[in-house]
């Protein structure tokens, strides 16, 4: 049993993160410099995106894609339930109305025959969440929204550093939503980025990362350089120099992070198949797994004590297991705004009861990796067992 609790992700900081960041305070600029440009034209070509659009955090690139989309009042914009809020609450922000389509139960990826179920007259947008680090049925999921005229947008907070064939997360559809919190695949320590390459998109997403300020080219002929136009309701959500230069350092080990966290879910997938009642999602062909989170999911018939009662064993043999997500249509907010309830997306609900995440980060060493396998096992057999369905492991609650 470990003494300190294994988080379920965390970041890694290296002597030349430090020395990027360092080198930006001595510098000009700590926000908006040429850091920026930097960090997205890197960010832009690793993901094979024309263009990038760093801002403030995942929430805010998910925010201003749904601006840049023309998202307003009256929209419906059709979003998975097993995911974070701000999937969900970009929308809001927006004014528009989320509709939410239920996952396929294998990998927990919206399901496009749920979304074409859920299309009305008023559905402009689509968002795909990339659940866990694999890319949604972006084919199917594009077919769809071309013959019903839907803007694509891609939740790919999972999923930077994941691919679908030969073509990288960020590149899959017409605007794709990254964050760099700290256990995401990278980070800034807060932080997002908005991938397209539609040029007007990109520079809608430019004007509303900093109050929808434009300066037009009379202005500028007539050389007033004080003069600027407030064209629509933007934000303040740029993301600093600073920031910008921990990511460009960051982003050079993303393929390292990727394969550490691919080798990890290996030895996971193997200790797995030998236990009972506990399976990873099902991973989808032909696609590169970024694996931001590795669940599992627990079968009841198997394991009657329930997903609370193995939550907590793992949490008191120290492993910092987690549950993703509370299916967005459960809260308080959606509930009693939009009138969703538990019971709306049946695939989605019956998953949240039975998934748990276990600790994945590149920095994790073989033996943190043994740890978890240990402790998995001991947890899952002792509650297998019939027998043992009522009583408490010997280190529970110690
Ligand atoms: C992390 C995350 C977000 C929000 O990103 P922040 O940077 O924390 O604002 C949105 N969607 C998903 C699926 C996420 O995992």
């Amino acid at each position: 049993m470990r003494c300190t609790l294994l988080p379920y992700g965390r970041q890694t900081i290296d002597e030349a993160d430090v020395a990027a960041v360092v080198e930006v305070l001595r510098s000009d600029y700590l926000t908006t410099g040429p850091k920026v440009a930097e960090f997205e034209s890197a960010f832009a070509a690793r993901v094979q995106a024309r263009h990038a659009v760093a801002v403030s955090s995942g929430t805010a690139a998910l925010h201003a894609a749904l601006h840049a989309a023309g998202i307003g009042p009256g929209d419906e914009v059709i979003v998975p339930p097993m995911t974070f809020v701000s999937t969900a609450n970009a929308v809001v922000f927006q004014g528009g109305r989320p509709v939410f389509a239920d996952v396929d139960p294998d990998t927990l990826l919206i399901d496009p025959r749920c979304v074409a179920e859920k299309i009305t007259p008023r559905t402009a947008a689509v968002i795909a969440v990339d659940f866990a680090g694999q890319p949604c049925d972006y084919p199917a999921l594009e077919a769809i929204a071309q013959r019903r005229g839907l803007t694509l947008v891609a939740d790919a907070c999972h999923s930077l550093g994941a691919a679908a064939g030969e073509r990288p997360a960020g590149s899959l559809a017409s605007m794709s939503a990254f964050s760099f919190h700290p256990v995401k695949a990278i980070t800034t320590g807060e932080g997002g980025m908005v991938t397209t390459n539609d040029a007007a998109a990109a520079t809608r997403l430019r004007c509303f990362r900093t109050h929808c300020m434009t300066r037009d080219a009379q202005a500028r002929a007539r050389e007033d350089s004080w003069h600027y136009e407030v064209e629509g309701l933007g934000n303040n959500y740029r993301l600093t120099d600073l920031q910008c230069a921990l990511g460009r350092s960051q982003l050079d080990k993303l393929p390292r992070w990727i394969d550490r966290r691919q080798q990890i879910a290996a030895a996971y997938d193997t200790a797995l198949a030998a236990l009972p009642g506990a399976k990873p999602l099902v991973r989808r062909s032909d696609c590169t797994h970024a694996y931001h989170l590795y669940v599992v999911r627990l079968d009841p018939a198997v394991l009657p004590a329930g997903r609370q009662r193995v939550f907590e064993a793992l949490r008191a043999e120290g492993i910092g297991v987690n549950v993703h997500y509370i299916p967005v249509t459960h809260h308080p907010l959606y509930r009693q705004r939009f009138g969703t309830a538990p019971g709306d997306c049946p695939a989605a609900d019956e998953a949240y009861e039975r998934i748990i995440s276990l600790p994945i980060f590149p920095a994790m060493t073989d033996a943190d990796v043994e740890d978890v396998i240990a402790a998995l096992t001991k947890v899952i057999r002792h509650f297998a067992s019939r027998d043992n369905s009522g009583a408490r492991l010997a280190t529970a609650g110690t």
